[in-house]
């Protein structure tokens, strides 16, 4: 926290206001202490465990969440981890799409290394993941951009700056223009990690950058985003503005930055662009089996606790849609847990990467099964969700006893501790956490199928059918159970 707050260009806006301090600002500081909760896990007793990792780069070791994964193990640690701090936050806590960038740049400057025998970007990554890794600090990934016409390529824009580009080349680095959008967390960080977003041609090579660079740049903005219900952050209390700790995306924009070239991971690289994106997006895909599972786990808590304060707990309705809950929850993680433990390795010496199919098929139930997990917790908890007073009204001492008698439902529990829960539910399962960010974060569902449809091997599933019906079918002489065609990345 006091890193972010000595930054000294950053220029952040919220509400068309410049934004000094984002610790002390009421919208961002529910999110500068969710990103705090990334940081105090290394030290908490129940997730010390998980939370740190030995770093071979800098030989100690480091958070997590700079960590580059050595092996399944190290996947499986990621989505666990998640999964606890979505029960300590409640939101999107935002540090690991800053983690994903930094694992998918290890495996894209290795693989060039290793292919091509190109070793710069390489080099350079390392020095800065050890500057990362021994700051412990705190990255912001940014992969999509604008984007202008969507049918229409990078170089084919009428707006040329509609997608992240290189302007000048000079001697000490680059110069670059652009914007990305939807950019979590991206206002509270030390540094930003900018990455392409699609696949390119040769035309448009001055698209095909990354680099990394603080966020206090001159020249990069941040206009922070709204989210539903964010005015209540402004009123204080203990009640209404449930959780305290919250999300933020923002739209990061690149007026003309300056990005020395030991900064420079990726320079019009447009070959490796489409690699990229895919092992950046399988990364995130996979995360999301812990964190969205994690908010579940709090869905499920507070309609269980809601059941009971109504007294309708042990009704078998109320608890066929539990399990149902359980059930949809339990299965986004079961698939983060696949992707993980099927790991695979796309470097020589590591480079360890998360199984496609399983890492698309969680993302793909997590753009479903959260919008059923919340329309669940909303039947049992009863209308009230939508029209419960305010924590204002609670507090007037004339509306107070009539509340307390007329809002409470079974006497062993009080109107407040129903408010607490009612709020708490409205806050994680109405929010851009839950609902928006799971069906577009890491790729918007069209993109999940596509990936499924490239990598499920349709000739071997016919295959299989026909020697089963008698009919003449090729041996596949492939010793693995499942019928599989490899991604781009594992090529
Ligand atoms: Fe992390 Fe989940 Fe937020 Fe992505 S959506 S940054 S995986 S908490």
């Amino acid at each position: 926290m006091e890193g972010i707050k000595r930054r000294e260009h950053a220029e952040i806006f919220v509400l068309g206001k410049r934004v000094d301090d984002v610790t002390a600002h009421p919208f961002l500081k529910p999110s500068v202490k969710s990103f705090k909760a990334t940081f105090d896990a290394a030290f908490e007793e129940d997730t010390r465990g998980l939370a740190r990792a030995y770093s071979p780069f800098v030989g100690e070791e480091v958070n997590r969440f700079v960590h580059i994964h050595q092996g399944p193990e190290d996947l499986v640690a990621k989505v666990k981890l998640l999964r606890k701090l979505s029960h300590k936050t409640g939101t999107c806590f935002q540090r690991c799409v800053g983690w994903d960038a930094l694992n998918t740049l290890y495996v894209i400057s290795g693989k060039i290394a290793e292919r091509e025998g190109r070793k710069e970007y390489l080099n350079r990554f390392i020095e800065y993941l050890k500057y990362v890794q021994r700051n412990d600090l705190a990255l912001a990934g940014a992969m999509t951009d604008v984007k202008g016409v969507r049918t229409l390529r990078p170089s084919e824009q009428p707006n040329r700056d509609a997608y992240v580009h290189v302007v000048e080349e000079k001697a000490g680095g680059i110069v670059v223009r652009g914007a990305k959008a939807n950019i979590t967390g991206v206002a509270v960080v030390d540094e930003v990690v900018v990455m392409p977003t699609r696949a390119m041609t040769e035309r448009d090579a001055e698209y095909a950058v990354s680099f990394a660079i603080p966020l206090d740049t001159p020249g990069v903005k941040v206009v922070v985003g709204r989210q539903i219900n964010d005015g209540r952050r402004l009123e204080g209390g203990e009640i209404d503005g449930l959780p305290y700790m919250f999300n933020h995306e923002g739209l990061l924009i690149l007026e003309d930055v300056f990005v020395p070239w030991e900064r420079v991971f990726l320079y019009k690289e447009w070959r490796w662009a489409a690699q990229f994106v895919e092992v950046f997006s399988n990364y995130h895909r996979q995360g999301y089996a812990g964190c969205k599972s994690g908010l579940g786990d709090v869905i499920i808590g507070t309609a269980h606790g809601l059941a009971r304060q109504l007294g309708i707990a042990d009704k078998p309705h109320v608890q066929e849609k539990l399990t149902e809950m359980v059930f949809l929850n339990e299965a986004i993680y079961s698939a983060g847990l696949a992707a993980s433990w099927e790991a695979r390795r796309l470097l020589k010496n590591g480079g360890w990467w998360v199984d496609p199919m399983y890492a698309n098929v969680t993302k793909h139930l997590v753009a479903r099964f959260p919008y059923e997990v919340a329309k669940l917790s909303h039947d049992i908890a009863g209308g009230l969700l939508g029209t419960a007073p305010s924590e204002a009204d609670l507090k007037n001492p004339e509306l107070r006893p009539l509340l307390e008698k007329y809002l409470q439902g079974v006497p062993e529990f009080t109107a407040e501790e129903r408010l607490r829960l009612l709020r708490l539910l409205e806050n994680t399962s109405l929010s851009v956490a839950y609902l928006v960010e799971s069906v577009h974060g890491a790729g918007s569902p069209q993109a999940q199928r596509i990936s499924i449809q490239r990598v499920y091997d349709f000739q071997r599933a016919e295959a299989i059918a026909r020697r089963l019906a008698g009919l003449k079918a090729e041996a596949s002489g492939d010793a693995r159970a499942e019928p599989r065609r490899p991604a781009e990345a594992e090529k």
